[in-house]
């Protein structure tokens, strides 16, 4: 944390959100553009600078290929977000206009058995109105000419809206505008959430202030499970390690590189100028503290190198030009989204877990929570299936298609 704390203007708010990156910013401006909210809003974020949070370190890219419709229809939504921010944040002119750089997921199979699952998620792909294609090796090979498919005897590659977007222009302004409506941010960390009655009646802060509110969003990132048991609640969220490499090549390729998912789980995508993103898990792949970003260098020499050089011959001459740790807030139970009310403490609201795919997702999981924040239900897309019920149920979404 950066050290100072700010005091909140008032004792009491109808909702105070814990963590103010882009899922509590996102919750945040939804809540305060709906005319049908009217209650005060606080978020309450540990580090303004926003430097350790899972935010501050992704790699910015938006999918199509969801094994779910409710995942597709989401990751639509979040399409149509980027490209017309400057209308959904009511059409102000500083907002920019944003693209996606479409350059597509591509899934390679090397087994019959994954080839199926990539034909088995593109049915239900195509019925939720994506533009998912499947390409033989050869197919492939014509397409870019610069892979090693030998392995190789299936893809799924995806062109429409999915690629890199610029999510921290999204953040900066969802934040911003945010602010500008009224919501009240201050720099403090949540030590303590109270409760009585089966309903969270406040929160206290490091500073030491309690602060009341009707109802309380966990938008903590890889540190939901903490806060959760602050209220003595249980939460399936561990903080796991992903690294992230930008290496120049000597010989650029000749088109844009797909955001190529290798069979051994490695993944490299285009980056601009002659340089390219790669990146993995940790192997074994522990939950860590989230204050905990230690690279671990031999990982790109003997592991990640040598794939990408297997894969793509040109990158036998490549140069590390920077790299970094980042947390995943990795749901253990099915690497999902849980979302909405704890059954046994209804104004405590969940929007945590969201793994590898939270910033693509938080158009949609704003929207939902401010929705449900308001009137006490999903209104646009039904996102009860992400409830916590689920896990107690034993009912996993399967997502066959997870970076
Ligand atoms: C390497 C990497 C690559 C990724 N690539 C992609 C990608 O390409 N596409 C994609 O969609 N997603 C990607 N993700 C995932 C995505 O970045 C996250 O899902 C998303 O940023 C989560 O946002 P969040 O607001 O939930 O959490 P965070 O960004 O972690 O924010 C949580 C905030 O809560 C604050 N906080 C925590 N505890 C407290 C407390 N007690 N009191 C006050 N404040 C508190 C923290 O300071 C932090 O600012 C990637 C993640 C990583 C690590």
């Amino acid at each position: 944390m950066a050290g100072r704390t700010e005091a909140p203007a008032r004792a009491s708010y109808e909702v105070i959100i814990v963590g103010g990156a882009i899922m509590g910013s996102s919750t945040a401006w939804f809540l305060s553009d709906n005319a049908d909210f009217d209650g005060r809003v606080l978020v309450v974020e540990r580090d303004m600078t926003y430097e350790s949070c899972s935010t501050a370190h992704t790699n910015s890219c938006i999918r199509q290929q969801y094994s779910t419709e409710l995942n597709v229809r989401i990751s639509q939504f979040a399409a149509d977000f980027i490209k017309n921010l400057r209308r959904y944040l009511g059409g102000d002119e500083r907002v920019p206009e944003l693209s996606i750089r479409s350059f597509g997921y591509l899934y390679l199979a090397d087994n019959e058995g994954f080839a199926d699952i990539l034909r088995s998620n593109r049915e239900v792909q195509i019925a939720a109105g994506a533009a998912t294609q499947l390409m033989t090796a050869e197919e492939i090979r014509a397409a870019y000419p610069f892979y090693n498919l030998d392995d190789i005897v299936l893809g799924s590659i995806n062109l429409v809206d999915e690629g890199y977007w610029d999510g921290s222009t999204v953040f900066d302004w969802l934040r911003r505008k945010a602010r500008e409506n009224g919501v009240e941010y201050i720099e403090n960390e949540v030590v303590a959430i109270e409760r009585a009655g089966g309903r969270v009646t406040g929160v206290r802060l490091k500073s030491g202030e309690r602060v009341a509110c009707g109802q309380l969003v966990n938008a903590t990132g890889p540190r939901a499970a903490r806060t959760a048991a602050m209220a003595g609640l249980e939460l399936p969220v561990e903080p796991r390690k992903r690294f992230t490499w930008i290496f120049r090549a000597e010989k650029p390729l000749d088109r844009d590189l797909p955001l190529t998912i290798d069979p051994s789980g490695v993944h490299v995508r285009e980056n601009g100028g002659g340089t390219y993103l790669c990146g993995c898990p940790p192997d074994p792949d522990p939950a860590v503290d989230p204050e905990d970003f230690a690279m671990d260098h031999a990982r790109f020499e003997n592991h990640v190198w040598p794939i990408l050089a297997a894969r793509i011959p040109q990158f036998e001459a490549i140069r590390v030009q920077s790299e970094w740790a980042g947390h995943y807030a990795l749901n253990t139970f099915d690497h999902n989204a849980i979302l909405g009310p704890a059954p046994e403490l209804e104004n405590f609201v969940f929007l945590n877990g969201f793994s590898g795919h939270g910033l693509q997702q938080s158009p949609a999981m704003g929207r939902g929570t401010a929705e449900w924040l308001t009137y006490g239900e999903y209104r646009t897309l039904d996102l009860s299936p992400f409830a916590c019920e689920r896990i107690a149920q034993n009912r996993p979404i399967v997502e066959r298609a997870v970076i």
